[in-house]
């Protein structure tokens, strides 16, 4: 026992071998949810992370030689405290949150921050590391080991591990400039967001649908000027209001504002923020050994250097400008037989396109709803997993895990062993944050006592009223499938090593299996099979699939200009040794070089490109996308030119070095593996009807 001295009440000291949150004793190995307490996650966190680093002092002081057993092997075991309480954290934290939650969110992420960077930055673990690696040749390690080696290695070393006191000094405030610069760069253009709004009256709606003038209606309400109505810059009204509205003057006025955010001069500018962060990026490269900031962040992927990104998208860029230049001109000459003349600019493309698609392929995709109830599109993603790869599943009831909607399923392999465990939380509720995503409770290894991964989906569809059926649109069940994709590749996953394991890959390989996985909602033998009627049990009818299916290579000649455009300059940014004094002028004749048409806008200008600015996460990464669309067009042209989308021995080769190999070899090489030579974009460019 001891007594808190703030508060003079006293606990019983964690014990983790004990404690709910870190021993699971509930059925199918899960935790037992209904013993756990939140005011208990901030003590076990402290306690987890404790344990963890004393079991880091005790590898790196270890007196014996290093050996991959006592080095490689102990730091990979260690933490399982840690990891069992942050896995049901970060799933309440996502799917299930509230004031307490969130309260220990804000505690907890420093803290991990330190945790993680006290370890890459411990030098008596990181000698050890070093040693082995320097013997690797003398090891005779398998595949697998020797990769897990290189990565923990090299993962030290882009930390600084190998650095003086004076270049550590200097990464690690580097490191703090960046963060800092980064939240800057995300606040200023949150505030342009917010400050800016442009207020209309009933006159000014031409063309408006209702859900457009509801959203501007309490945009407008929610500034104080009720009973009018507000163009704002958050994407959900900027786009449908440049799409829909017949008000040429107000599209523009909203374009201009839009493309401008963070470029407004004052204290909001982000111009200056970028020239600092691109200086600093240069900076960390070359200190770290790497010619440019895009080599550093590229040198762990797929694409591995800034000119294999750039054969990718290149060539995207030439057929999407000619694409969209005869689109260009199919809609001037709609413009002009209803009688406008004017020269299409950047704020009509959205407007007149939406004309267009109205013309060519108007159907109403309430129509599809009836015919896509949420049990039958859970059937099947589960059977198109049973027909690739063996795999059988079982609802198992009785099972309460973090809320009452969540459905819980054992997974079988061929043998009729279990295999995984998946739980699905499909409805949307308060407590939920937005979007859809798949993470695991435990991922699947071998190495120590092993490990068998239970993997969840949480989607937002909304609940239906009590005895009536989910339906889902397209766009959902769509979701559906690319994060079941996901949840498979954390089930599949049949590796050694638990850092290799399920979605532990590379960014722009990590979205191949669950994009890969889309594709099979489409297969006829799926659509007829699942997609019917929740009342008459009909199958959707041909004319509606053909529709839909015809639909989706609609206005991708813009789509494509305005991502890719984004994605050249991020390289262009990155992948030179120094930085651009002048980011803005330097923009500004990257495009000219490119001949970016001037009736489409890059869909992030640099002043406002958060994925690449606003934090690090995507710098030098924005390309992944289209990587990983390319990616899975490539593969799933492997089943069509069997002319069998579940061709068996596609399918064997798909699971075994795709969806069950996780990280542990080079991601080019799975791919070889699989497809027998490097991804082209040409079936990337086809499904886009760039071809
Ligand atoms: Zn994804």
């Amino acid at each position: 026992m001891w007594r808190d001295p703030a508060t003079g009440f006293s606990r019983m000291t964690i014990d983790l071998a004990r404690h709910p949150l870190t021993r699971w004793t509930g059925p199918l190995g899960l935790a037992d949810f209904g013993s756990l307490s939140d005011a208990d996650f901030m003590p076990v966190f402290d306690a987890a992370l404790a344990a963890h680093a004393a079991e880091i002092d005790a590898i790196a002081s270890d007196p014996e030689t290093p050996t991959i057993r006592n080095t490689l092997v102990a730091l990979e075991l260690s933490g399982e405290p840690l990891a069992r309480v942050s896995a049901i954290f970060w799933c309440l934290a996502g799917a299930h949150t509230n004031g307490a939650i969130q309260a220990v969110e804000r505690e907890i992420s420093p803290k991990m921050s330190r945790h993680y960077s006290a370890i890459s930055m411990n030098p008596a673990l990181f000698a050890r590391i070093d040693a082995l690696y320097s013997g690797r040749d003398r090891l005779a390690l398998d595949g697998e080991t020797l990769r897990v080696l290189e990565k923990t290695w090299k993962g030290f070393v882009r930390s600084g591990a190998r650095l003086d006191p004076a270049g550590k000094e200097r990464l690690a405030a580097i490191s703090a400039e960046l963060a800092g610069l980064g939240t800057t760069f995300g606040q200023n253009v949150l505030a342009d967001e917010r400050d800016w709004a442009h207020f209309l009256d009933e006159a000014d709606l031409a063309g408006l649908p209702a859900f457009v003038v509801s959203s501007m209606a309490e945009a407008a309400t929610l500034r104080g000027k009720e009973g009018r109505y507000a163009i704002t810059l958050s994407r959900s009204i900027y786009e449908p209001f440049t799409t829909f509205s017949e008000r040429r003057d107000l599209r523009e006025i909203a374009w201009r504002a839009f493309t401008m955010r963070g470029q407004n001069g004052g204290a909001t500018d982000n111009t200056g923020v970028v020239a600092k962060m691109l200086a600093l990026r240069a900076e960390k490269a070359k200190l770290l050994g790497y010619a440019s900031y895009a080599a550093l962040k590229l040198d762990d992927t797929m694409a591995k250097t800034p000119g294999a990104v750039h054969a990718l998208l290149d060539p995207v860029w030439e057929r999407a400008r000619a694409r969209a230049a005869a689109d260009q001109d199919e809609m001037q000459a709609l413009a002009a037989e209803t009688g406008s003349n004017d020269r299409l600019a950047a704020w009509d493309w959205r407007f007149w396109q939406e004309r267009l698609r109205a013309q060519k392929f108007a159907f109403d995709e309430a129509e599809l709803k009836p015919y896509l109830p949420l049990d039958r599109v859970i059937e099947a993603a589960f059977d198109v997993a049973t027909r690739l790869f063996g795999i059988t599943f079982a609802e198992k009831h009785g099972i309460t895990a973090w809320h009452p909607d969540v459905r819980t399923f054992e997974v079988f392999g061929h043998d009729g062993d279990r295999v995984a465990t998946f739980l699905g939380d499909y409805f949307a509720r308060p407590s939920k944050r937005s979007g859809a995503w798949m993470s695991s409770l435990r991922s699947g290894y071998r190495l120590g006592e092993g490990s068998q991964p239970v993997i969840y989906n949480v989607m937002n569809f909304a609940k239906p009223a009590e005895g009536e059926a989910a339906l889902l649109s397209v766009d959902e069940a769509r979701t559906l499938f690319h994060e079941f994709g996901h949840a498979l590749h954390g089930m599949l996953t049949d590796v050694t090593w638990p850092s290799v394991s399920g979605t532990a890959v590379s960014r722009d390989f990590v979205e191949l299996p669950s994009q890969l996985y889309e594709h099979w909602f489409t297969v006829p033998a799926i659509l007829e099979k699942h997609a019917r009627h929740h009342e008459t049990g009909q199958p959707m009818p041909k004319a509606l699939i053909d529709k839909m299916l015809a639909a989706r290579t609609f206005g991708q000649g813009f789509a494509t200009v305005e991502f890719t455009a984004s994605a050249l300059m991020d390289m262009a940014f990155h992948a030179r040794p120094d930085a651009p004094a002048d980011p803005i002028a330097f923009e500004a004749e990257t495009l000219a070089k490119l001949s970016m048409p001037d009736t489409i806008a890059m869909r992030h200008r640099t002043p406002h490109f958060g994925h690449v600015f606003s934090g690090d996460g995507y710098s030098a990464g924005y390309y992944s996308y289209m990587w990983s669309e390319v990616l899975d067009a490539d593969a799933f042209q492997a089943f069509e030119e069997t002319g069998d989308f579940f061709d068996p021995a596609t399918a064997a080769r798909l699971k075994e070095h795709i969806y069950s190999a996780g990280g542990s070899a080079d991601p080019e090489a799975l791919y070889r593996a699989f497809r027998g030579r490097m991804p082209s974009p040409e079936a990337m460019m086809e499904k886009r009807g760039l071809a």
